[in-house]
């Protein structure tokens, strides 16, 4: 277990808190789309301040290439938390993130004041985890907090660096990927099944060999199971393959049966002609998918066979669509796996960030147990790796 901001006395300390505040932008206004991640930051960020700290805020936006790009400034960061706490947020935006100024501006904050630094990437050194950059950001504060989820899978300056200079505990939202990501692999209730889907076996070779040792049965469809489909001689069309991954899924297959591991495949598919929405649909049994055709969908009768499973477990997580749900005819399959899992009443987990965005999309996020908010990270978690951004976090 480590520590959370409740473990540790913060009143009269400034604390600096590496938030998430990677919010989807209108490219040509830069406006905010959607200010979720700002939002879901805001418990911890209130905590402090009830109790008596002042808060000094550090996120990321976008991807600046070679430093400093005031097109990715936090300016309309600054500005919507400001309305969001309807209290004044001080923003240097200084393209070193760090300079005199910030120095002196941090010196003088008060108990329940907040400051926003300016985008850490835009300093190079961030994403190297550089020594010096990690020691300029810890020496404006007296704590580290660590609440970005969403990176906390990459060892930067602001996410792991700095805990070399300051005491480190986790925000509310870390705390909580912490708890229901790590409880559900590492003591789950059981029957505990695991649901993999997505694109490329090859992305989920990791999360499939770590939950293989842990859960008591997994389903793997989407279009990674065409690869286990052809392991198994089925023809697959058009599918999505991975030939070189066959010999792999033939080893997994082998090692979930000497693991005792009920292992569940589609049995049947929704396939198509040319790559539209509007294609026409043939269902057919996966083993009799036409040669010019493509599977984009689970079919009817494999929905059952997975509800059914689902409905048995007491502790479920998923990761991966079983179909292409971006497109709306296609979607039925991942939304049958969604409405199971609704219906089942063990812990339900969602990790990935194409997963999280369909049950998103499907109306149906407030009904499960939860959804990490980390698409890289919680697959990370799942791989059973260590996150660097919670490893250097305090031991209760
Ligand atoms: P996550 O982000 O949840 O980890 P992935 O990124 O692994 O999930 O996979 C999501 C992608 O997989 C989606 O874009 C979806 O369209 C695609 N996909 C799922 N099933 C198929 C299929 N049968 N054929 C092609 N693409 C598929
Ligand atoms: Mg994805």
């Amino acid at each position: 277990m480590k520590k959370t901001v409740k473990d540790i006395a913060v009143a009269g300390k400034k604390v600096l808190v590496r938030c998430d505040l990677n919010v989807p932008q209108d490219k040509e206004t830069g406006a905010i789309t959607d200010d979720t991640r700002i939002r879901a930051a805001l418990p911890t960020i209130q905590y402090l301040l009830e109790e008596g700290a002042a808060v000094i805020l550090m996120s990321h936006l976008g991807r600046p290439k070679g430093g400093a790009d005031m097109t990715f400034t936090l300016k309309p960061v600054a500005d919507r938390l400001e309305e969001l706490l309807a209290k004044d947020v001080l923003f240097l935006s200084v393209p070193e993130v760090v300079n005199d100024d910030v120095r002196k501006a941090a010196a003088e904050l008060k108990a329940g004041d907040v400051m926003l630094l300016e985008n850490v990437r835009f300093r190079p050194e961030e994403t190297k985890n550089g020594a010096a950059f990690s020691k300029e950001l810890a020496d404006l504060g007296d704590l580290f907090v660590n609440d970005a989820f969403g990176t906390a899978h990459r060892a930067h300056s602001s996410t792991a660096g700095i805990a070399d200079y300051l005491p480190a505990v986790s925000g509310f939202l870390i705390e909580k990927e912490v708890k229901f990501l790590g409880d559900a692999v590492e003591n789950p209730e059981r029957p505990f099944l695991a649901i993999l889907g997505g694109a490329k076996v090859s992305d989920k070779i990791p999360v499939i060999e770590n939950l293989l040792n842990k859960v008591d049965s997994l389903i793997i469809g989407g279009g990674m199971s065409y690869t286990f489909q052809k392991a198994l001689g089925h023809e697959v069309g058009k599918s999505l393959l991975q030939e070189e991954m066959v010999p792999l899924a033939k080893e997994l297959m082998a090692k979930a049966e000497a693991k005792g591991v009920k292992l569940l495949l589609p049995v049947d598919v929704k396939t198509i002609a040319e790559f539209s929405n509007d294609a026409e649909i043939i269902i057919v049994p996966v083993d009799q998918i036409p040669a010019e055709r493509e599977g984009v969908d689970i079919g009817p009768e494999t929905v059952k066979l997975f509800r059914e499973e689902i409905l048995k477990a007491k502790t479920i997580v998923w990761n991966g669509p079983m179909g292409v749900f971006e497109m709306s005819n296609f979607a039925g399959g991942t939304r049958g796996v969604a409405e199971a899992m609704v219906e089942c009443d063990g812990v339900t987990i969602i990790g990935g960030g194409d997963s999280a965005a369909a049950v998103q999309q499907f109306g149906l996020d407030d009904k499960m147990t939860h959804i990490s908010t980390g698409g890289g990270a919680s697959l990370e978690f799942l791989e059973g790796k260590v996150l660097p951004g919670v490893a250097v976090l305090e031991d209760k």
